[in-house]
């Protein structure tokens, strides 16, 4: 199958990117990381030494900028902006802060929202994000929503943290996972939105291979490729 697209949407620390990989690799799809994208282009914005609230400077910068994605050859990829990899760089505390602000500018979604259509054209595609299933491919093969406790994302976030040996306050870790997800859910443009015919998995209580299956098997009943 060429062209179709597996979308997955929710909020952060719902386990959506360690799934959409695994479950990628286990359909022979690409894995489109939307989210990486959004963080490239904020990347940029603070490289420019723009203000992420001044909108109009926002859209100059991301228009300016190159984003790219590219497959990594285990399933991944990695991004780039402007020719450097920077897919350590868009990870970190101060690009988390200010995504949200930048990926509400309507500009940088026509750009980025441009991208993946493009990309999708021409092979089978398991893409991640907020808006994918409602705004970026409402035609999609298959939408599936991931949720969570918003207690249940800040353990996944805080356990992933001190795994990576980054500094991590619970709290704070469970603050900055509501407070983005507001900004997310209630911007004007593409606001993070379960999509009429996605299909819900609360996933608070489940371990990623549980995950895993019941997407498979989502996968495998709609559009049967898993095996
Ligand atoms: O998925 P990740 O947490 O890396 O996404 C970072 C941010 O990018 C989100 O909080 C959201 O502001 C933005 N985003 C978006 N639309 C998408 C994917 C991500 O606005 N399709």
């Amino acid at each position: 199958m060429n062209g179709g697209v597996i979308a997955i949407d929710g909020p952060a620390g719902t386990g959506k990117s360690s799934v959409s990989k695994l479950l990628a690799h286990k359909v022979g799809a690409h894995y489109l990381d939307t989210g990486a994208m959004y963080r490239a282009a904020t990347l940029a914005v603070q490289r420019a030494g723009v203000d992420p609230a001044d909108a109009d400077a926002v859209a100059a910068t991301v228009d300016a900028a190159d984003i790219a994605l590219r497959p990594n050859g285990d399933g991944s990829s990695r991004v780039f902006l402007d020719g450097e990899d920077v897919s350590g760089p868009i990870r970190s505390d101060a690009v988390t802060a200010a995504v949200s602000a930048v990926s509400a500018v309507p500009a940088v979604r026509t750009k980025l929202v441009a991208l993946q259509r493009r990309q999708a054209e021409s092979e089978l595609l398991v893409v991640e994000g907020r808006d994918i299933g409602t705004v970026v491919f409402p035609d999609a093969a298959i939408k599936i929503f991931l949720t969570a406790s918003p207690e249940a994302r800040a353990e996944r976030r805080h356990r992933q943290n001190l795994a990576a040996g980054r500094p991590s306050d619970h709290v704070e870790v469970l603050a900055a996972v509501n407070r983005r997800d507001h900004l997310d859910s209630t911007r004007a443009v593409s606001p993070l939105r379960q999509a009429n015919d996605a299909v819900l998995v609360d996933t608070s209580d489940m371990t990623l291979d549980q995950v895993l299956d019941r997407l498979v098997e989502l996968v495998r009943a709609r559009i049967g490729v898993a095996s």
